[in-house]
């Protein structure tokens, strides 16, 4: 079993990178540990940037043609304003990216199913279930793995690894992985009959102890996520938990909610903590990471698609552009992922600590913020980070003193 790249891990950046590959010419190899794709309660929401880089890649259309929903409004809703303020105040998300309508929505489980479905069909060579049993990378690269209860070995001058937070290529290949502290609980549900919100309307808030999140993905379903304190780590737990969590999104400031509370669970409610983690360079000596393998955004802003599509295109550049028989130099990438998580982790810190914070200081600092920002836009510019990329915001909001201009610090 020879191959030009093995890759470990058939999710959203392991099906994407199979396919552009093997659209390209190359032998590729996919393995996946589950026998079927299954609601683990993760990304559903792709950022207008993200959308471009799907572009970049030629899987936009396939996406599109699984179903793929785009959001065109967006609403932030805040109990130290009124409702009716805040609607009018609406987002269009059409101006973040040239042709983006706004950001894309496509159910998890059936998106990684698209891409491994995609992989297939240029050539690639897609197994599942497989159990890995060892990877060696370095001078002779290699996977052994079962599969259909025989054990197997293949080599490839190439492994990636791109399966998830657990990186089991990360850890063969000795990268390090940092992370830092968890900022809050981060939970998620699928609802479906839901009547009355605006399938094109994302909106978010913070009321009381909750901040809520919702992303409609077409046909009366709607991605809900709640945030709330990690000193509550049970307050979802155990029987009757979703329709706790539904109640919660029940706000005075955001009386559309009632229609999300009123919608039915059509999967598991998990949480998680949420915090950052990134590794000093996603390559070693035969082996590239993409996507959470090579290190995670905080949830709180949405983008490990976006990012994980991003290093699919980079990593995919630089591999059809490497000549036959030379070892591809992941440099650049490196380079540009370090700064994009730097960026990304930046906007996420402020993003959590105006929505994710709880009690009469918060809530004092958000009513700050919103009055501010209405005569300052530019304190609002971590949000053009996380819609439109991080490149595209001033380097100079990325800074401690614009976290402190932000946040009213300067003047505590
Ligand atoms: C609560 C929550 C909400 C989120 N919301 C959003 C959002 O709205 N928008 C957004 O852009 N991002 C969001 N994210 C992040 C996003 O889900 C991830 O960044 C994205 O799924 C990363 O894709 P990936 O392919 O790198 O990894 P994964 O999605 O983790 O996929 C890894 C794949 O590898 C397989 N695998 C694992 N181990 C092995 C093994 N040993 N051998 C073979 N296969 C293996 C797994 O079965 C899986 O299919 C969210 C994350 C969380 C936790």
């Amino acid at each position: 079993m020879s191959y030009d790249l093995i890759i470990v891990g058939g999710g959203v950046g392991g099906g994407a990178l199979a396919a552009v590959m093997a659209r390209a010419g190359r032998k590729v190899l996919l393995l996946e540990k589950s026998e079927r794709y299954e609601d683990r309660v993760r990304g559903e929401w792709i950022a207008p940037w993200g959308v471009t880089e799907t572009r970049r890649i030629g899987l936009y259309d396939t996406l599109m043609q699984a179903g793929g929903h785009h959001i065109t409004d967006h609403v932030t809703y805040d109990e130290n304003l009124a409702p009716e303020e805040c609607e009018q105040a609406a987002l269009p998300l059409g101006i973040f990216a040239p042709d983006v309508p706004g950001p894309l929505c496509l159910g998890h489980p059936h998106h990684c199913q698209t891409l491994y479905d995609a992989a297939r069909e240029a050539g690639a060579e897609s197994l599942r279930p497989v159990v890995i049993e060892k990877i060696i990378t370095g001078k002779t690269p290699s996977v052994t793995f079962t599969h259909k209860g025989e054990s197997r070995t293949a080599h490839a001058p190439l492994i990636v690894g791109a399966e998830g937070r657990q990186s089991e290529v990360r850890a063969a290949a000795g990268i390090p992985l940092h992370q830092d502290k968890p900022h809050h609980w981060f939970a998620g549900l699928l609802i479906e009959n839901v009547e009355g919100w605006n399938p094109t309307r994302q909106a978010i808030g913070t009321e009381d102890n909750f901040g809520f999140l919702a992303f409609p993905q077409g046909n009366g379903r709607v991605r809900v996520y709640g945030g709330y304190a990690l000193e509550e780590k049970g307050r979802f737990a155990g029987e009757g938990g979703a329709q706790r969590f539904l109640e919660a999104f029940r706000m005075n400031c955001a009386p559309d909610n009632a229609a999300l509370a009123a919608g039915t669970p059509a999967g598991p409610l998990f949480s998680y903590f949420n915090n950052d983690s990134w590794t000093d360079e996603p390559f070693a000596e035969d082996c590239v990471l993409i996507g959470d393998a090579a290190g995670w955004n905080d949830p709180i802003n949405g983008l490990g698609l976006s990012i994980t599509y991003r290093d699919v295109r980079m990593v995919s550049d630089i591999l059809k552009e490497t000549p036959a028989g030379k070892a591809p130099d992941f440099t650049p990438y490196a380079e540009e992922r370090a700064e994009r998580m730097r960026r990304l982790r930046f906007a996420g810190q402020i993003q959590a600590a105006l929505d994710m914070e709880f009690g009469e200081t918060a809530r004092e600092r958000r009513r700050l913020y919103h009055e501010r920002k209405a005569a300052d836009p530019t304190l609002g510019l971590h949000g053009v980070a996380i819609m439109a990329g991080p490149e595209n915001a001033p380097a100079e909001i990325f800074t401690e003193a614009h976290r402190a201009r932000v946040l009213g610090l300067e003047t505590a």
